[in-house]
């Protein structure tokens, strides 16, 4: 890839090139801006933290926006739709189900793997001729001005480099160290949990529904995948993680089974594993000045709700369009990052990110006690789910990605 930019000088500069960072600098492209973006972790090393091998599922506001970016075509050639979800909860009566068809739409969502989808924003990025990638190198240093915003990058050699730009924005994960450097405090608070991943051959198939089952130590995921095999996500507390880790195939699967039953028959043949540990993250602020958060440098979630990458891609469609609205009302490139653009962002996008951080981290916590009134509440609640109209349509409208008022590119619009 040559270099967009002799002189340095950037519109955009986005820090971190995972899932969200990368979707970004996709998005802007028809908006024709010059974008850098800042990478620590060689675009073809495995062990790229963001494109690994979790299964994401996609919601149909993350399909319609990639729809709307031209790549939609190529995810779903690799993905696998979800056509009903089934939520149990271990050791309690009855169930809840959500189903397309009730809905009216063709799929819930779709799953597909992290490395699957990695390779095809990557794929794409090197098309994008107003892109420069700084890969491998972190930004070390922001110092944020009213015109422009400069940062100091490293590569793994200890050489330095400036950069300046209109607009930094910060996509480096949940233990952002630009959002440090740009002053902003996140709410961090782990929830004593690890996300144990991998996948699974089931006797019964999935036939395209996605279950999750509720246990005492937290939800147990298992998602369709290709192949008839079954993505998990299975949560276990922090105390028991490393002894559940350390087990060989048949005792990790005698208790993964013990913890979500026979509904779909004898789990054999399990895949490698990995872990994450488990936190809610919450920036006390979405911006600072020509600064803004996206992804997991804004929010990050607790797996349950399946919804962390699906609420990053609507900062990116909401950012898209502040930055699209600015340039079409005042041509100049100078007010990208104006004070204006960084306002509207900041108001629309905090009441998503309020609603889903309190419906994912209100879900965990009334799970996971075996307090009486909390477990009726739990019964109490299910029944409501199932029986009061309209509650489960708003849950699922939530697990889509279309509730509120929506960006274009969130909507399947196009920004050209
Ligand atoms: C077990 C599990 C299952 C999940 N399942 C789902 C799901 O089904 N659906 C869903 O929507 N979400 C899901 N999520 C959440 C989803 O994975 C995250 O929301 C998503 O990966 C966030 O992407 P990101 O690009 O914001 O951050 P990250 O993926 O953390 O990427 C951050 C990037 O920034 C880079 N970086 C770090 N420091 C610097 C620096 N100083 N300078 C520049 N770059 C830097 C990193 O190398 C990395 O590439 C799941 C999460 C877990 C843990």
């Amino acid at each position: 890839m040559g270099s967009v930019r002799s002189d340095n000088n950037y519109d955009v500069i986005i820090a971190g090139g995972g899932m969200v960072g990368s979707s970004l600098a996709l998005a802007l492209e028809p908006l024709g801006l010059s974008v850098a973006i800042v990478e620590p972790v060689a675009r073809t090393s495995m062990s790229q933290p963001s494109f690994d091998d979790r299964s994401t599922a996609l919601s149909r506001s993350t399909q319609r926006m990639f729809e709307a970016m031209g790549l939609w075509h190529e995810i779903v050639a690799a993905a696998t739709p979800i056509s009903s979800i089934h939520v149990s909860d271990k050791g309690r009566f009855g169930f809840s189900h959500i189903d397309a068809e009730e809905q009216g739409v063709e799929a819930l969502g779709y799953v597909v793997i992290n490395r699957v989808l990695g390779g095809v924003l990557q794929a794409a990025l090197e098309n994008v001729a107003t892109l420069d990638f700084f890969c491998p190198a972190r930004i070390v240093a922001a110092s944020c001005g009213s015109e422009t915003v400069m940062v100091t990058t490293a590569d793994d050699h200890g050489k330095s480099g400036n950069l300046t730009c209109k607009l930094l924005v910060a996509a480096d994960g949940a233990n952002s160290s630009v959002r440090e450097m740009l002053g902003i405090t996140a709410k961090q608070v782990a929830y004593g949990q690890r996300a144990i991943i991998g996948n699974v051959l089931t006797e019964k198939p999935l036939n395209n529904c996605a279950y999750e089952r509720f246990t005492a130590d937290g939800p147990l995921a298992l998602l369709p995948v290709v192949d008839e095999r079954a993505g998990f996500v299975w949560t276990v507390s922090e105390q028991d993680a490393d002894r559940v880790l350390g087990l060989d195939d048949q005792a990790f699967l005698a208790e993964m089974q013990q913890s979500f039953g026979y509904r779909l028959g004898s789990f054999s043949k399990v895949g490698k594993r990995a872990s994450y540990p488990l936190a809610l993250s919450k920036a006390l602020r979405l911006t600072a000045q020509r600064a803004v958060l996206v992804g997991n440098a804004a929010h990050g979630l607790h797996p349950v709700a399946a919804q962390g990458f699906n609420l990053g891609l609507r900062d990116v469609a909401a950012l898209c369009d502040c930055i699209a609205d600015t340039l079409h009302e005042s041509g100049s490139i100078a007010d990208i990052g104006n004070a204006e653009l960084l306002a509207r962002y900041a108001q629309w996008r905090s009441s998503d990110q309020k609603k889903l951080v309190g419906f994912t981290d209100g879900i965990v916590r009334l799970f996971s006690s075996s307090r009486a009134p909390v477990r009726l509440l739990r019964d109490v609640g299910m029944l409501g789910f199932d029986l009061v109209p309209g509650v489960r349509s708003l849950f699922a409208k939530h697990t889509m990605g279309l509730a509120g008022h929506l960006p274009r590119l969130s909507r399947g619009v196009p920004l050209s």
